[in-house]
C-alpha cells in the first residue's frame, strides 16, 4: 500500500486504521547475539559508577578525609590525588567505552555510546586540569615554593612527569579538536587522526602514577585495581578493535559481488563471503568497512545494511558524499572488503510495540529498507515514511513497493523541496502543518508505536521532536545518526 504526499497542496495523506494493538509483540529473531537483557544496561552503568567509587572508597582508606580536615597544604594535595585518580579512572573508562565491547556496544548503541563517551571524557579531563593545579599548589605551599617554579620541579624531577605532561598536552589536543565548534572546521579523516592522539596521551599519562602515585604504591588492593584497570583497557583494545576484526576479515573472506546504481549518486554493493550467518548480523545494523581497492584500505567507512542479511550475501547502498564514498561505484567485483562489526541497536530486536513506524530522509533509507524486510509483522502494522526532495531521489523504490505489497505495509513518500526558515522534517508543501500534526496525520495512532528514525541529523531531531510532541516516549524512538 503507498502513497505519494501531494507537493502542490498543504495536505499529506491521512491514514487507515491499523488492528487493534492488543496481539502480542513479534520476537525478532531469538537467539540471535545482538538481543541483550534489559539488565545488561544497568549492569554497566553500575560497573561503572562503582568503579569510581572504588577510586574514591582507596582515598578515604589512604587517610583522605584526615588530610582534609587538616586543611592547606595538605588538603590541596589529597584533593590533588582524588581529583587525579579520579580522572585516570574515567580515562580508562572511556577508552573502555570505545572499545567496541560487544557487551557494551550491544547494550548502547553507536549514538548512545558516542554520547557517553563524550561526557566521560569531558569530565576526565576538567578533572585532570584540577589535579595539576591542586598537586602544584599543594605542594607548593607545603614547602613555600612559588608555584610555577614548583610546577617546573614536578615536570623535570618527579619520575614519569615528563612522559605525562607529553601526554596532557595529547589529550588537551585531542579535547580542544572534540569541542563541536572546533569540529565542524576539521575533515572528518583530520579529526579522527587526531583523535587517535587519545591513546597515546593515555599511554603517557598514566605511567606518573605507577611511579610517584602515593595511593598506588602503599595499597596492594590499589595496585591490584589499577594494573587490572589498564590491561582491562588495553586488552579490549587489541581484542575487539584489533584481532576480532582481523580474524572475522580473514575468516569470512568477503569479496564485491556486483555493484548496482541505483540513482544517479546511490549505488548497492552486494558482498558474498563464507558462513557470512556466523556473524549473525541484524537487518539496519552497521558494520565499518574498508575495500582493499585503491586508497580504500586507508580508512573505515561506516554503512549500514540495505537489506536483510540471508547468510550468502551483505548489501550496502551508499550515496557519493566524498571522495571515499564516491569511489564505490568504481570498485571491481572480486575486491576483497575488510570488516568491524555488525554494531548497533537500530534492530528489530529494540521493538517493544507491535505496530512500528520507520521514518527515512535521503540515504537513511539504507537500514529502514532492511527493517522493511526483516521486521515480523500483520498488514498494516508497519508504516515507512521515506522523505526525499524529488522522486528522482528515491533510492530503492522498486524493492520497498514489492515489499509493501508482500507484507502489507504502509509507505508514504513525503517529496518536495525543504521548508525553508523552520527546523522541521516536512517539505514545502506542508507548510500549513505542524511537524507533529503532519505526523499525527499519517499514523493516527503513532503514540503507540516504535520509531525507528535515520536520515541527516536536523532531519531526525525535528521528527524526534514531532514524536515526542505526538505522545512518543523516548524509549520507544530508536536512532541512528549518519553523521559524526
Ligand atoms: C552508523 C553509520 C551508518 C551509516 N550508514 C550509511 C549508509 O548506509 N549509506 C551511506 O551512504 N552512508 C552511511 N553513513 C555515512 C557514511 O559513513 C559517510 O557518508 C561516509 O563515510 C563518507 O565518507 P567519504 O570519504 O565519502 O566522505 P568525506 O568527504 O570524508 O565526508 C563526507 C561527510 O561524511 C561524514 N563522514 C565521513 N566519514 C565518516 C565516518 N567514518 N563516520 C561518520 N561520518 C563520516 C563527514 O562528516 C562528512 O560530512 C553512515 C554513517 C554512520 C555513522
Amino acid at each position: 500500500m503507498t502513497a505519494q504526499v501531494d507537493t502542490t497542496h498543504s495536505r499529506i495523506p491521512s491514514a487507515t486504521p491499523s488492528a487493534p494493538p492488543s496481539r502480542p509483540v513479534p520476537a525478532p529473531r531469538p537467539g540471535s547475539r545482538a538481543l541483550v537483557p534489559a539488565w545488561w544496561r544497568d549492569a554497566v552503568g553500575v560497573a561503572t559508577w562503582a568503579s569510581a567509587l572504588f577510586v574514591a572508597a582507596l582515598w578515604v582508606a589512604g587517610g583522605g578525609v584526615q588530610d582534609i580536615a587538616r586543611g592547606g597544604a595538605a588538603a590541596l594535595t589529597t584533593l590533588g590525588r582524588l581529583t587525579g585518580l579520579v580522572s585516570a579512572d574515567l580515562l580508562l573508562i572511556q577508552v573502555l567505552l570505545m572499545a567496541r565491547i560487544p557487551m557494551v556496544e550491544r547494550v548502547y548503541g553507536q549514538d548512545e555510546l558516542v554520547r557517553r563517551h563524550r561526557l566521560v571524557g569531558f569530565w576526565s579531563f576538567w578533572l585532570m586540569l584540577a589535579h595539576i593545579v591542586a598537586i602544584t599548589i599543594g605542594y607548593a605551599a607545603g614547602v613555600g615554593l612559588n608555584p610555577l617554579v614548583q610546577l617546573w620541579e614536578l615536570v623535570v624531577d618527579y619520575p614519569g612527569m615528563l612522559l605525562a605532561t607529553a601526554g596532557t598536552a595529547a589529550l588537551v589536543m585531542v579535547v580542544v579538536t572534540s569541542i563541536r565548534k572546533a569540529r565542524r572546521k576539521l575533515r572528518y579523516e583530520s579529526w579522527h587522526l587526531l583523535h587517535l592522539y587519545a591513546y597515546l596521551g593515555v599511554g603517557l599519562a598514566l605511567p606518573h602514577q605507577l611511579w610517584t602515585g602515593q595511593e598506588f604504591l602503599a595499597n596492594p588492593i590499589a595496585t591490584a585495581y589499577w594494573w587490572t584497570l589498564w590491561a582491562a583497557a588495553a586488552g579490549a583494545i587489541v581484542v575487539f578493535r584489533l584481532a576480532l576484526p582481523i580474524y572475522r576479515s580473514l575468516a569470512h573472506d568477503l569479496r564485491v559481488e556486483r555493484i548496482v546504481p541505483e540513482t544517479a549518486d546511490i549505488v548497492s554493493v552486494v558482498m558474498s563471503g563464507r558462513r557470512l550467518d556466523r556473524l549473525d548480523p541484524l537487518a539496519g545494523q552497521f558494520f565499518n568497512w574498508r575495500f582493499l581497492a585503491g586508497r580504500g584500505w586507508m580508512r573505515a567507512h561506516p554503512y549500514s545494511l540495505s537489506a536483510a542479511p540471508n547468510g550468502r550475501t551483505l548489501r550496502i547502498t551508499v550515496k557519493a558524499l566524498g571522495d571515499g564514498s564516491r569511489e564505490l561505484a568504481d570498485v571491481k567485483p572480486g575486491t576483497r572488503v575488510l570488516i568491524e562489526g555488525p554494531y548497533g541497536r537500530l534492530h528489530p530486536g529494540v521493538r517493544t510495540q507491535r505496530r512500528i513506524t520507520l521514518m527515512a530522509s535521503g540515504i537513511g533509507i539504507s537500514p529502514m529498507r532492511a527493517l522493511l524486510e526483516a521486521i515480523p509483522a500483520d498488514p498494516g502494522d508497519l508504516t515507512l515514511i521515506y522523505r526525499a526532495r524529488d522522486a528522482r531521489d528515491l533510492a530503492l523504490r522498486d524493492e520497498i513497493d514489492e515489499l509493501s505489497r508482500e507484507n502489507g505495509a504502509r509507505v508514504v513518500y513525503v517529496l518536495g523541496r525543504r521548508l525553508p526558515g523552520r527546523d522541521t522534517w516536512l517539505p514545502e508543501s506542508a507548510s500549513g502543518l505542524s511537524d507533529a500534526q503532519a505526523l499525527k496525520q499519517l499514523v493516527p495512532d503513532i503514540a503507540e508505536h516504535d520509531l525507528f528514525i535515520c536520515g541527516a541529523a536536523p532531519w531526525m531531531d525535528a521528527a524526534a521532536a514531532a514524536a515526542r510532541e505526538c505522545g512518543v516516549p523516548d524509549r520507544r524512538i530508536h536512532l541512528e545518526q549518519f553523521s559524526w
